[in-house]
């Protein structure tokens, strides 16, 4: 099957959706070695639309799982300073970041959970410009996915290689709303004004808390700060550029209160993390704070994930995701969370959006925490929507309204 119109439109789309690359702007991307041609292919759309340099940052599954299990110990208690300066340096400038996400769920298993906790670590404090900016919309950056071999045979158990690789890039072209007619761009542009409707809906309600409930054992009460604005589609980096952080993206997302989170919430699919997949998940909260953490696989990288700081036992993302939604509907387990989180309703541990409170993005760290908003050199998505979830709203006005019924907007 001829696939060159897919690819072609899929580059375009990253460009001038995901990033809307600017005449003059630098471009960096982060890519797979396997999937080079396509790094190539992002880069010439970008050129076209006036780019300024494209610069890469490769990435090897191969090599990173060798380090973890080879490289000398205090490796992974530091960053060299030239790799800092690269990403935070491009950074401050307000270069474009594409992330092309394409890993072995389970590249990292068997790895000390220790390495990957200090390696974060230093990482999180030698990239910390990059990662504040990131996290701030400082600068334009999106994160997309492309099938590798050793990622589509774990999507698709039981299939060949060649035949996993056709059936990972026929739903992922489904998933990104490609279908080789080059239409893609103008397909986006009415899914974000979509997007938007529900946005401007959640925000005109001023809740104060949700409650959400399902038939796994979930209920769990999540309080917002004052403030709180919901999110979804694309956002403006610090210059008014537009840009789509994720593709695809089908959520509605906002921070919660840090300390207003009670209950138990119960995982609705497995999350990938670091190289290792995470079974059967469920957390317990009081005061904001995570007090228990179980698995029935992967407990060991759940426990180590929210134990790297403070900030990692509480929550700073609430997303909302219609079960009956294009990816959800796909019923495709993609180990891979850009498309899980864009297939259920999810919550994320660790570090809040600024975008998330009025006035966040000009806000101080301190500033943003006494708003309420989680502080935390993580952020890690995870899926809690079913069929049967119920989300009720209360509103500071006292009323209560349906938000999610049966897995679905009510709004
Ligand atoms: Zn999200
Ligand atoms: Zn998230």
């Amino acid at each position: 099957m001829d696939m060159t119109n897919q690819f072609q439109e899929y580059a375009r789309l990253l460009i001038e959706v995901g990033l809307n690359v600017q005449k003059g702007q630098d471009l960096v991307i982060a890519c797979p070695v396997e999937c080079a041609w396509f790094a190539r292919l992002c880069a010439a759309a970008a050129y076209d639309v006036g780019c300024r340099e494209v610069v890469m940052n490769w990435r090897d599954d191969a090599l990173n799982r060798m380090k973890y299990l080879r490289a000398a110990d205090e490796v992974f208690d530091a960053t060299p300073a030239w790799q800092a300066e690269f990403l935070n340096g491009y950074a401050r400038k307000g270069a474009a970041y594409l992330s092309v996400s394409a890993s072995d769920p389970e590249n990292l298993k068997g790895v000390d959970p220790d390495r990957l906790v200090r390696q974060q670590r230093a990482g999180s404090k030698a990239l910390a410009d990059f990662h504040r900016l990131q996290m701030n919309n400082g600068f334009p950056w999106c994160v997309a996915s492309i099938p590798i071999p050793s990622w589509a045979v774990k999507a698709f158990p039981g299939c060949g290689e060649a035949e996993a690789m056709e059936k990972l890039w026929g739903a992922i072209f489904e998933a990104v709303r490609v279908t080789g007619d080059g239409q893609a761009v103008s397909r986006w542009r009415e899914h974000v004004d979509t997007l938007q409707k529900r946005v401007d809906a959640l925000n005109s309600l001023n809740l104060e808390r949700l409650h959400y409930t399902n038939s796994l054992g979930t209920d769990l009460t999540i309080r917002l700060p004052e403030g709180h604005v919901w999110s979804g589609g694309d956002g403006a980096a610090a210059t008014g550029q537009r840009f789509v952080a994720n593709i695809p993206t089908e959520e509605i997302f906002t921070a919660p209160l840090r300390d207003g989170v009670d209950g138990v919430v119960y995982a609705s699919l497995p999350l990938v993390h670091d190289g290792n997949i995470i079974k059967g998940i469920r957390f317990t909260f009081r005061d904001g704070r995570i007090v228990e953490a179980q698995a029935d696989e992967g407990e060991e990288q759940l426990k180590a994930a929210i134990s790297l700081d403070e900030g990692a036992a509480r929550l700073g993302e609430v997303a909302l995701v219609p079960y009956d939604s294009p990816i959800s509907n796909q019923r495709l387990l993609y180990y891979n969370t850009l498309f899980d989180e864009n297939a259920s309703c999810h919550l994320a541990f660790g570090q809040a959006y600024a975008e998330c409170i009025r006035g966040g993005e000009k806000m101080s760290k301190e500033e943003l925490l006494s708003a309420g908003l989680n502080d935390s050199i993580t952020h890690v998505d995870f899926m809690v929507g079913t069929a049967d979830l119920s989300i009720v709203g209360y509103t500071r006005d006292g009323r209560e309204v349906p938000i999610f019924v049966n897995g679905n907007f009510a709004l």
